[in-house]
């Protein structure tokens, strides 16, 4: 093993959602690490590039709506073509809608698991196709507390993200032996805008925080490590994991 097994330099990553929150905080760790990053995003990611150019790596912006899987295929053309090859994906972009199992809406349903399922899939089928034929790289899909457990109110999220943990080991079974390796991270409780009507929300907000043994939020910046580590070769005989960063939530 290197004389560093979580140095990322000369690799380049894809990270979808890579404008803000979860996404924005792995980027910049893998950055940090010293990979050159490709940023998906719908929306301006230039506070990423600036924050990942910082870091003393390469940023190029890839705009995509993942709500179809009809940028899969440019997504990694262009990451390949402008920053010279293809080693980590990051599965990060993800949406969740809220109602009663008993009102909700096919809308609820689709918008959400086409998001978090379906396009991570052939996203990660587009990188696998390049990876397999070029000895390999590692994918990282962003699970969720509710890859374990079935939450409340939020049937297509959860639906998603337990879909989400067996995909992760279905494509490790398939892909171990080209030389990929495929794991999950679930985040705990973690401050972004996903979150922020929990946040607002004085009861739900003071519960949560009653459950959390680290007794804070996360941060976007929480889920660097796990990501650096799976990212790298440290990590090159795990496979199909799913790492909860979650502050000991899980744990209760
Ligand atoms: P966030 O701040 O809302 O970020 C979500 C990201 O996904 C944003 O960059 C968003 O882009 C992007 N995205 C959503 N739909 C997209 C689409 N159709 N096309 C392109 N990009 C799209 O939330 P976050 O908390 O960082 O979430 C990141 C991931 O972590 C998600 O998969 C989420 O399910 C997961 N997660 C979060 C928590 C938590 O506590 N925060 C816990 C467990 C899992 P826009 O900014 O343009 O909307």
């Amino acid at each position: 093993m290197d004389a560093n097994p979580f140095d990322l330099t000369g690799k380049v990553a894809i990270v979808t959602g890579a404008n803000t929150g979860i996404g924005q905080g792995v980027a910049v760790a893998l950055a940090e690490a010293g990979a050159d990053i490709a940023l998906v995003a719908r929306s301006d990611a230039s506070e990423t590039v600036g924050l990942v150019e910082k870091a003393g790596r390469r940023a190029i912006t890839i705009e995509a709506d993942l709500s179809t899987i009809e940028p899969c295929g440019r997504i990694v053309d262009e990451a390949i073509s402008a920053l010279g090859g293809l080693d980590i994906l990051v599965n990060n972009a993800g949406i969740i809608r809220r109602n009663d199992a008993i009102d909700f809406t096919e809308d609820d349903w689709d918008a959400v698991v086409d998001t978090n399922l379906k396009t991570l899939f052939f996203l990660s089928q587009a990188a696998g196709r390049h990876m397999v034929d070029n000895g390999g790289g590692s994918i990282i899909n962003i699970a969720s507390m509710l890859t374990f457990q079935g939450g409340i109110r939020v049937a297509s999220y959860t639906a998603s993200k337990s879909g989400v943990g067996g995909l992760t080991k279905l494509l490790a079974n398939e892909w171990a032996a080209k030389g990929i390796t495929v794991n999950a991270i679930a985040p705990g409780y973690i401050a972004t805008n996903n979150t922020a009507a929990l946040q607002a929300d004085e009861t739900r907000n003071r519960q949560i925080l009653e459950r959390i043994p680290a007794g804070r939020w996360g941060e976007p910046g929480d889920l660097g490590g796990a990501a650096v580590f799976l990212a790298s070769d440290a990590a090159r005989y795990v496979q199909g994991h799913v790492l909860a960063v979650d502050g000991g939530w899980l744990a209760r």
